[in-house]
């Protein structure tokens, strides 16, 4: 799932990568996927975007944007970003390939849903993408204690827990469930947390869990649970997830602990206490 520091990272690479070269081709949809979307019709694509030169890719949010002349190519969701040298194999199944003069291409698969969109600058009609290129990213300064507190004293927060505070209502873009988990830790709050229980201190905290534990995570070239543009796990070793689950608190020595909340939470007993 792309979160902030994958597509960051990912527009990172693709800016080192791929900027400069001419796109020759591009093929999409491809292998059949229910849950990929498109905008308008795939097989406008390639005459949208053949001839013209990468320059540069962006990220807003969990969201990889990539610009070439007047057209973006916009990737969001549970799409892997794959980059194949020459003469390198592609992936079995994908829904989109951009192939370059110089024989090298980048490839988009989706995973369990995912949006792979490319349109004339100006021409994508979405609520979603414009929240994410509207809202200060974490990893910013416009990003601050004040901004922050603005988000967190808001009246119609106070009855939700630290986790849809978090990650709904892209309050905060590319904030998502992933991530999440490691800023709640190190913040030594339970997801279910009401925020109106806590007080001047947590939210503090919080504010400061959410800046750092992003950070690092970016720092590092994102979480190892996820892949980069040239399939290695990034350098964050995930503190909460999947891979935690059945270890002991690296802080206390409790049992990490999963429960079925919004998708799924993990906590540490002992670290973040629910009264
Ligand atoms: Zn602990």
């Amino acid at each position: 799932m792309l979160e902030i520091p994958e597509a960051t990272n990912l527009a990172k690479q693709i800016t080192k990568t791929i900027s400069g070269k001419k796109i020759t081709k591009v093929t999409a949809g491809l292998s059949g996927h229910k849950f990929a979307w498109y905008h308008g019709d795939s097989a406008d694509y390639d005459p949208l975007l053949r001839g013209k030169t990468i320059e540069m890719a962006v990220a807003h949010g969990g969201l990889v944007e990539i610009h070439a002349g007047d057209a973006i190519l916009l990737f969001g969701d549970f799409v892997s970003l794959k980059y194949h040298g020459k003469g390198a194999q592609f992936p079995r199944k994908y829904q989109m390939l951009v192939e370059f003069e110089d024989y090298t291409s980048l490839s988009a698969s989706v995973g369990m849903y995912g949006g792979l969109w490319c349109f004339r600058e100006g021409e994508f009609d979405s609520k979603y993408y414009d929240i994410a290129r509207e809202k200060p990213s974490p990893l910013t300064d416009e990003f601050d204690a004040k901004y922050f507190n603005g988000l967190i004293t808001s009246p119609e927060v106070q009855k939700l827990s630290a986790k849809a505070f978090l990650a709904t209502e892209q309050r905060i873009p590319g904030l998502g469930n992933g991530v999440l988990q490691d800023i709640l830790y190190n913040a030594k709050i339970h997801p279910k947390r009401k925020i109106e229980t806590l007080n001047i201190d947590e939210r503090t905290t919080l504010f400061n869990s959410v800046k750092s534990t992003l950070k690092e995570m970016v720092e590092l070239g994102g979480r190892d649970t996820e892949k980069d543009l040239f399939s290695e796990s990034g350098g964050y070793i995930t503190k909460l997830g999947k891979n935690s689950l059945g270890k002991l608190c690296s802080v206390c020595g409790r049992n990490i602990i999963k429960q079925a909340y919004m998708g799924g939470i993990y906590f540490c007993a002992g670290c973040q206490k629910f009264p």
